[in-house]
């Protein structure tokens, strides 16, 4: 985006990201969670509904997803008047919103991030059978960093993903399906949180923070990849970029204010 200054003459580029996700009125996940992560990581958020959710930290207790073409219009009034430097999938409910998002893809000429998030943080599936298939076979190919935890990348590969050895594996196997980068996010191993990183070229680079025991996890995976996304839309590295986004999930985790009765939001303003 840019803005004529006052004088004319100077010129300010406004880096934006967009956010392709579920609602959580609850605010601690979802599209909630990445706008407000995009604004602390000082990137002009744009977000696009795809499903809506009735939740609080307790509980999921329904969930609608939009048509489609709403999806697909949403997008396209987007990218028709404010093109985002980069942007990320979340909850996307079923195959016809994957496959309508994977067509529009093919055209995207930004990094486009993909949060496999098949289920809440307290299990409810917010993308069913058929969509995870179209997620593998449509949009994988389209995505410039896949980000699942160690559940998500279960489902993707087919086989369980519980250690460093098998977290790698994953990722290869991932990487062969058509994702440029994979970011397998150890939160939940037994030992330390640590996230390991595929890039295209073969290297791999782990991220290493304290395992925090906390139940205010609620909207961490949405967040790490929207501070991932913020990142990209500034042009920031990926290497880079995780590491960036690392940091403030590790301290939004830890600064997290305690709200709610069930699994709490993160501090998204550390
Ligand atoms: N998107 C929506 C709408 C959700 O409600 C949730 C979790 O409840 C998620 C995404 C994923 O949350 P998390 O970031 O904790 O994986």
């Amino acid at each position: 985006m840019r803005h004529e200054g006052g004088d004319g003459y100077t010129l300010r580029v406004t880096p934006v990201a967009l956010t392709i996700a579920g609602s959580d009125p609850s605010g601690g996940a979802g599209l909630q969670a990445d706008l407000k992560t995009f604004l602390r990581f000082g990137v002009y958020g744009e977000a696009v509904v795809t499903l809506i959710t009735v939740q609080n930290t307790r509980v999921v207790s329904r969930m609608e997803v939009l048509s489609p073409e709403l999806v697909r219009d949403q997008i396209e009034a987007v990218m028709g008047d404010i093109p985002p430097g980069a942007a990320k999938t979340g909850a996307l409910g079923n195959r016809a919103v994957v496959e309508a998002i994977a067509d529009l893809a093919a055209d995207f000429t930004f990094p486009l991030v993909v949060d496999p998030v098949f289920l809440s943080t307290g299990g409810t599936p917010l993308l069913d059978e058929a969509g995870r298939a179209a997620m593998a076979k449509r949009l994988l190919p389209r995505a410039f960093l896949l980000t699942p935890n160690l559940e998500e990348a279960a489902l993707l590969v087919g086989f369980p993903v519980e250690d460093l050895a098998s977290m790698r594996n994953a990722a290869e196997v991932i990487a062969s399906l058509g994702a440029r980068n994979v970011l397998i996010k150890g939160g939940h191993l037994k030992s330390e949180a640590v996230d390991i990183l595929l890039l295209h070229n073969g290297k791999v680079v782990e991220f290493y923070a304290a395992r925090l025991t906390t139940r205010n996890t609620h909207g961490t995976g949405c967040s790490y990849a929207a501070a991932i996304t913020a990142e990209l839309a500034k042009g920031t590295q990926l290497e880079e970029a995780v590491g960036r986004a690392k940091r403030f999930i590790t301290q939004a985790i830890r600064q997290a204010p305690g709200l709610g009765g069930g699994m709490g939001p993160l501090n998204h303003a550390v």
